[in-house]
């Protein structure tokens, strides 16, 4: 990261195409993002799902659109940061802006393009007390890689079985033999699981061999093998099967993957001083400017009279976007449109890059 870079807030599908954006101007950029993904909402809501409106494309799935995003921006080899927050913005575009990270770090930049949509995604939690001991530990609300050569003998469970739960599973049902945990339970609310037919039969196989049971309830208690709550032992499991009579069953479990889908936050303290109002941040059209000079909004997040949340409307801001954060980055400095058809210095790039 450095200060003649921007700083992009968010590595959804106004992130990603502001990143290119600022590449056509010869701007490098940082894209952050608290997701592990790319794709913003339409990886993490509705990645399997058809858009019908991104213009000359006539149907497309949300996560291939957060992927082709990013293969269009690579061109310009933006940083990208996974898994990691934009807790602050300090300073301002007469000092330079300093950046805090919530890995800790501390970064500069010459301009701020905040892309946040609706806020940062993070997982839902469970919303058990005890749940506090084991997080971070034997509780993950993704599964870990540093597991899966450890799990062998182990009571895993998985609960929930949306995409997210049901490819956590995928990847343990593939382990080897001799890795494989001793039981996995896989723990739904929804009456129906909606996996593919590759899934289906992976599970029917599982099941069949005495590896996989599959419980229709929710997780309501957890249970310590210790007084001092040192290791999780079992959970306790309200089965919802209108049969079950509201059962409550205790299962061994020594790790637990919690996919209770994603749920975004705003943090108040990070927009203060821009207006945050009903979610949105106001913003002069023209430039996208928020009333901190030097940083923008782009995307959801921006408001404006007449602003829609809609795709093709955060891929027009970031264009203005781009040009605005020039006024700054390049001072006194007249930024000419170019055409990426018929501009010498950008098709030399991008030609180059797409031959190879
Ligand atoms: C179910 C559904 C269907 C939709 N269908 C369509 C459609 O058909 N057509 C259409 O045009 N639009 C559709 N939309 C709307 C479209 O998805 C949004 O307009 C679009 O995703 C906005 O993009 P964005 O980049 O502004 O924000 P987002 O997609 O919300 O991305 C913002 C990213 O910023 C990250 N972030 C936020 N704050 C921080 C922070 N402090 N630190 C680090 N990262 C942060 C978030 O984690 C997120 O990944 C749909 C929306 C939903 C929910």
């Amino acid at each position: 990261m450095g200060e003649g870079r921007v700083l992009i807030v968010g590595a959804g599908p106004s992130g990603l195409f502001q990143a290119f954006q600022l590449g056509l101007l010869g701007i490098r950029a940082s894209l952050v993002d608290t997701l592990a993904q790319i794709g913003g909402q339409c990886s993490a809501l509705y990645a399997d799902k058809p858009i019908y409106d991104i213009p000359g494309i006539v149907r497309i799935h949300g996560a291939e659109l957060g992927d082709r995003l990013w293969a269009q921006c690579s061109v310009f080899d933006p940083e990208l940061r996974l898994a990691t927050a934009v807790e602050s913005i300090d300073g301002d575009v007469d000092q330079g802006f300093e950046v805090g990270l919530s890995d800790g770090s501390r970064c500069a930049f010459g301009a701020v393009v905040v892309a946040g949509g609706v806020g940062a995604f993070a997982p839902r939690r469970l919303r058990i007390e005890e749940a506090a001991h084991w997080e971070g530990h034997q509780i993950r609300y993704e599964l870990p890689a540093s597991w899966l050569g450890e799990l062998a003998g182990r009571h895993l469970v998985v609960s929930g079985a949306g995409e997210r739960g049901l490819a956590a599973l995928a990847q343990l049902l593939e382990l080897p033999e001799a890795c494989a945990p001793a039981a996995i339970r896989l723990i739904h609310r929804s009456p129906e699981v909606q996996a593919s037919a590759v899934q289906w039969e992976a599970m029917r196989r599982a099941i069949e061999a005495g590896r996989l049971s599959l419980h229709h309830g929710t997780i309501v208690g957890l249970h310590a093998a210790d007084a001092n709550a040192q290791r999780l032992e079992a959970l306790s499991v309200k089965l919802r099967a209108p049969e079950s009579l509201d059962e409550v069953i205790r299962v061994a479990a020594d790790r637990l993957v919690v996919c209770h889908g994603l749920s975004p936050r705003l943090s108040p303290l990070l927009y203060a001083g821009m207006g945050l109002r009903h979610g949105q941040i106001p913003v002069d059209a023209s430039r996208m400017e928020s009333s901190r000079k030097g940083i923008f909004v782009v995307g959801d997040l921006g408001y404006y009279p007449g602003k829609q949340k809609l795709l093709v409307c955060g891929f027009h801001e970031a264009v203005l976007a781009a040009y605005a954060a020039c006024d700054y980055l390049f001072p006194g400095k007249k930024i000419p449109m170019q055409y990426t058809t018929t501009s010498p210095r950008l098709r030399a790039k991008l030609d180059a890059f797409h031959a190879g």
